[in-house]
């Protein structure tokens, strides 16, 4: 369930919520028959040391009031032994018990609150499909303002912009620009407070959130992947797609050869096996392309990355880009420089837009923003 809650945002853009929790509540069954076995062992065990300390506290009566026959012993300093005896046992058994019941207490009233914080359930599931309008059709933000919290300050604040449906548009801003702000309005976990936006002219919340979001690829930053074997993620997004599928989408990320050299293949379940961040990351990719998505929204990791991971970055976002659009999230320089159009943000607005070139010359923000990035590149 953690797993799950971590990659929440996959899973809802994968459309797995059902799935999910299905997965979850068939563990916590398991956990609740294993916990009723625990106990009845737990049972059995506190009888068998019961009658131990019986048979203990019978035995040393029994040596006691033989010694005491003998005059070796007097009748107070064994009842004083005995009472003393009794009196250490308690104490120490309750503090052990008041101790782990506090430890586990803590940390089930900390995962309950997380997992209140979400929202699992598919908001809108029955709504009638629309099929795709044909044509070359663009992604658009009307006039979008977005808040997080009625009477919160805007999010996005009447952000226009038009992204074609081909090519490579990349997204650079300050730190709380509302970069995310925008994917998350694109994969509807967030719904505009005015304006609209528009996929293939008709508007997002006619379209229902399955047929949205199977069109759409999108990587997370930080947690891409789900608990389980490498099959499992891949197949995640679009659990029906074949094997050829899985292998196309890992030689577009160069993992082929790596994946192959697995002792357990596809089959490898990733908790057990080493796998770097980078690789980490390609998997999370891989698992994007399995279904030529035409829409691929992909934040890149901030984390200092390998060469091959970059490399194999750039090749997917060309390769979707010749059909599809490509937004990202762009965090290294090289993507910056490669895309088609860059928007800079700033505080929920759109600051300004263009290619590398026309940018480093009109935008002081830009500027600053490149400068930065180059340094982080060369570190
Ligand atoms: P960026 O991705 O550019 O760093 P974000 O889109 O995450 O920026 O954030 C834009 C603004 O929205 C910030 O002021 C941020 O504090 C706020 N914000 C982002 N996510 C949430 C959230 N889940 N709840 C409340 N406010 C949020």
């Amino acid at each position: 369930m953690e797993g799950a809650l971590r990659a929440i945002r996959t899973v809802k853009a994968s459309r797995a919520e059902a799935r999910e929790s299905e997965r979850v509540i068939s563990e916590a069954t398991e956990s609740a028959r294993q916990s009723v076995r625990a106990i009845r062992y737990e049972s059995v065990a506190w009888t068998v040391a019961g009658f131990g300390i019986g048979l203990a506290t019978l035995l040393i009566l029994g040596l006691g009031a033989w010694r005491v026959s003998e005059n070796l012993l007097t009748v107070s300093a064994l009842v004083a032994f005995l009472l003393y005896a009794f009196q250490l046992m308690e104490p120490v058994g309750t503090l052990t018990q008041t101790v782990s019941g506090l430890q586990s207490g803590v940390a089930a009233a900390m995962r309950i609150r997380e997992v209140d914080a979400f929202e699992i359930e598919p908001s809108d599931t029955d709504r009638p499909s629309r099929t795709t309008t044909e044509g070359r059709s663009t992604l658009t933000f009307e006039n979008v303002t977005a808040r997080y919290a009625p009477g919160a300050a805007p999010a996005l604040q009447d952000v226009s912009l038009t992204i074609p449906r081909e090519g490579h548009t990349a997204i650079v801003g300050p730190s709380g620009a509302g970069k995310t702000t925008m994917f998350s309005l694109l994969l509807r976990f967030l719904n505009p407070d005015s304006g609209r936006l528009v996929l293939d002219e008709i508007p997002l919340p006619e379209w229902s959130l399955e047929d949205l979001r199977r069109r759409i690829g999108y990587v997370e930053q930080d947690t891409p992947l789900v608990p389980g074997t490498l099959r499992e993620n891949l197949l995640y997004t679009h659990a029906d797609a074949g094997e050829p599928a899985l292998w196309e989408a890992l030689r577009a990320v160069r993992l082929e050869d790596r994946v192959r050299e697995l002792p357990d293949g596809l089959d490898t379940v990733l908790s057990t096996a080493a796998i770097s961040g980078g690789e980490r990351q390609r998997i999370a990719l891989a698992r994007a392309l399995v279904s030529d998505p035409e829409i691929l929204l992909l934040d890149e990791a901030t984390a200092q990355l390998d060469g091959l991971t970059e490399a194999a970055v750039h090749e997917v976002i060309a390769r979707v880009a010749r059909t599809g659009a490509v937004l990202t999230i762009a965090h290294r320089l090289s993507t910056v420089i490669d895309a088609d159009q860059i928007v800079v943000l700033e505080s929920g607005q759109v600051r300004a837009r263009g290619t590398h070139q026309e940018l480093l010359q009109t935008d002081d923000l830009y500027r600053d923003l490149v400068a930065a990035l180059r340094i982080a590149t060369q570190v």
